[in-house]
């Protein structure tokens, strides 16, 4: 019996793109339906080693030409297609590749199609009508699907004894009209056409692929892309299999190829996606690299691969040391792959390294996507991968709107400065208009900006760089002031013990402690944390479950030398009952400045309107 079924919607628009345009790619087509083929061959080899039922085969690819029909056909001997998966996978847009094309798509510009792995929709650029005829190792009957593309395909059960999949394809008539295009899909039935397709394509595909006209010479060399040299592998082949294999449809940022010769024998092909994925950052995000063993597919993403602070990371490994038949529960446990791990760890940093000296834009496009994650690498495990991912890190400064690493920030640091100054906040500018920014100004202290919410977690691991201590700015203990100032201040406190316990009393326990400030110079007070968790660490924390009762330690500071202060003296001399007032609006002022909220909004308005009508 014949069942008719709708395209879904998206799948609908992607088609009406391929039957509707004049591509001039129209040959992808080929390539797409191979690299199915392959990977459909790939699943049903994984499957046969634990599955009695799904049975080996004489795995190979056949190409059939047929000039009368005007039909060209890709047969595969893979894992076949039921029924369900059909409507599954035909019928919907699987794959994640072609949903990103289809939201970046401008009508116009479909001569990008080619960048994307568009998949079996592809078939419909040069077919007018598609046939596939399928049998799984999962059900009793085969099936055949057709569809001209447009909006239904129908599937009916038919009697097929392989298990594999046969894709039909129909080609459009020539437009005979139009000169230039004469030879447009007719083309497509000649030999020496397709042999220059698989060639150009498909050469590294890993099963061998005829021509049914010649099933004694194949027509693709069968070395995997990745166990070539790499000077005979072109950036275009690489990026290709990049898009097609990890489902992407940019080109990588970065392509990192290695040979390991030796005890442990391995060939890596990494990549570094332009962007992170769309689900990085969330819990559903994996992990891991394809695990190949002499060329032959494994395992999609073993996790143990590729350490967590390089998680971005894709790609495959091969190795001829792996045993075939071990179970994935025993892989997890292979040393051999924990040796590979290492190596690979190295290698991504070291290639980094590279790129952060000689392809600094690149790096800091690399950086931007995945600072995260390295920052996280270094909180991670107490700190043990900071001697790794340390030199990777870059920051923008007071000094520098590009950014630097802590190596050019140790080498042009100031003669007299002891530690490697930083400041948190929101923005660059929230940071440049901290009071305590003052002092630094104005002794030339060059201070990393820390803008996302990690670095204050980050840097409680990290501590020191080379043998400098990390020192925030924004607490009790940081020590610029020259000694002259600070004997002066010293003297100055001395002097205004009173009124700063005055001020205490009257802050009561919001504060640990109320001084005189060595780092301002024209703002009247500031805020910095003493002993424990810093300011900014109190804000991320406040915001998880259950934290809500972190509390820094948080010191008032006065400007001796403001005007403020000044008038503050003159009020507690004479009439001490104001000062309560006073200093709750400068605690409240201080809070604001480090971007905390009022703690009692009415009592803080309260008390400026009646400092305004006092005045007023
Ligand atoms: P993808 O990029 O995922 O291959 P396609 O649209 O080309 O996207 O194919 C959709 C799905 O159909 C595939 O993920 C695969 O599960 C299945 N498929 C495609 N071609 C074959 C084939 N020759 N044999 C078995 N399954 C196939």
């Amino acid at each position: 019996m014949k069942k008719t079924n709708q395209f879904k919607t998206e799948s609908k628009k992607l088609l009406h793109l391929m039957t509707h345009s004049i591509y001039t790619q129209k040959e992808i087509f080929l390539r797409e339906l191979i690299s199915n083929s392959s990977d459909a061959i790939d699943k049903r080899h994984y499957l046969s080693l634990t599955d009695e039922q799904v049975g080996s085969a004489d795995y190979k690819i056949i190409i059939t030409l047929n000039k009368d029909e005007h039909t060209i056909s890709i047969k595969d001997n893979g894992i076949g297609f039921t029924e369900e998966e059909l409507i599954e996978n035909l019928g919907t847009i699987a794959q994640s590749g072609s949903k990103s094309f289809m939201e970046k798509l401008d009508s116009k510009d479909v001569d990008i199609i080619g960048q994307f792995g568009v998949g079996f929709y592809s078939s419909f650029i040069v077919s007018d009508e598609v046939v596939v005829k399928t049998k799984s190792p999962y059900s009793d009957m085969g099936y055949l699907w057709r569809s001209n593309g447009v909006d239904t395909y129908t599937i009916e059960a038919i009697d097929k004894e392989e298990v594999g999949t046969e894709i039909i394809l129909y080609l459009r008539k020539d437009e005979e009209e139009n000169e230039e295009n004469e030879e447009k899909f007719s083309q497509f039935l000649e030999d020496y056409e397709i042999k220059s397709l698989v060639k150009k394509y498909s050469d590294y595909v890993r099963y061998p692929i005829y021509l049914a006209s010649d099933l004694e010479n194949t027509l693709n060399q069968m070395t995997p892309i990745w166990k070539k040299d790499k000077n005979e592998i072109t950036d275009e082949a690489l990026n290709a299999f990049y898009k097609h294999q990890f489902n992407d449809y940019e080109e990588p940022l970065k392509t990192i190829h290695t040979k390991v010769e030796g005890l442990l024998e391995y060939q890596a092909l990494l990549f570094i996606p332009k962007r992170p994925p769309y689900d990085f950052y969330s819990e559903s995000y994996e992990k891991g690299l394809q695990l190949y063993s002499k060329g032959v597919f494994i395992q999609d993403k073993n996790k143990d691969l590729i350490s967590d602070h390089f998680k971005f990371v894709k790609g495959l490994v091969d190795s001829s040391d792996l045993s075939l038949n071990i179970s994935r529960e025993l892989l997890q446990h292979d040393k051999q792959l924990k040796k590979i791990q290492q190596n690979l760890d190295k290698k991504i940093k070291s290639e980094l390294e590279r790129m952060l000296e000689s392809e600094r834009e690149l790096y800091v496009s690399f950086y931007e996507a995945y600072k995260n994650t390295l920052k996280y690498g270094i909180y991670n495990q107490f700190g043990l991968n900071k001697d790794l991912l340390q030199d990777l890190l870059l920051f923008k400064t007071s000094q520098s709107d590009d950014y630097i690493t802590l190596k050019e920030y140790v080498s042009r640091k100031k003669e007299n400065q002891k530690d490697i100054y930083y400041a948190t906040g929101k923005t660059k500018q929230a940071i440049m208009n901290l009071p305590q920014m003052d002092v630094m100004k104005e002794e030339g202290f060059e201070v990393l900006f820390f803008t996302d919410e990690i670095d204050e977690f980050m840097i409680q691991v990290m501590m020191k760089y080379e043998d400098m201590n990390f020192k925030s700015i924004q607490t009790a203990d940081l020590d610029v002031a020259s000694d002259k100032k600070k004997k002066e201040i010293d003297k100055k406190e001395k002097e205004a013990k009173d009124i700063l316990g005055a001020i205490k009393g009257a802050l009561n326990d919001k504060v640990s402690d109320v001084k005189l400030s060595r780092r301002l110079k024209d703002a009247p007070v500031c805020l910095v944390s003493g002993e424990g968790i810093s300011l900014e660490m109190e804000k991320v924390l406040k915001q998880m479950p259950n934290q809500s009762d972190v509390k820094a330690s948080k010191i008032l500071e006065i400007n001796p030398d403001h005007p403020i202060f000044v008038q503050l003296k003159q009020v507690f001399e004479n009439d001490a009952t104001k000062l309560d007032k006073y200093a709750s609006i400068l605690y409240h002022q201080a809070l604001l400045i480090e971007g905390y909220p009022i703690e009692d909004p009415s009592e803080f308005a309260k008390n400026l309107t009646d400092l305004m009508l006092e005045k007023m």
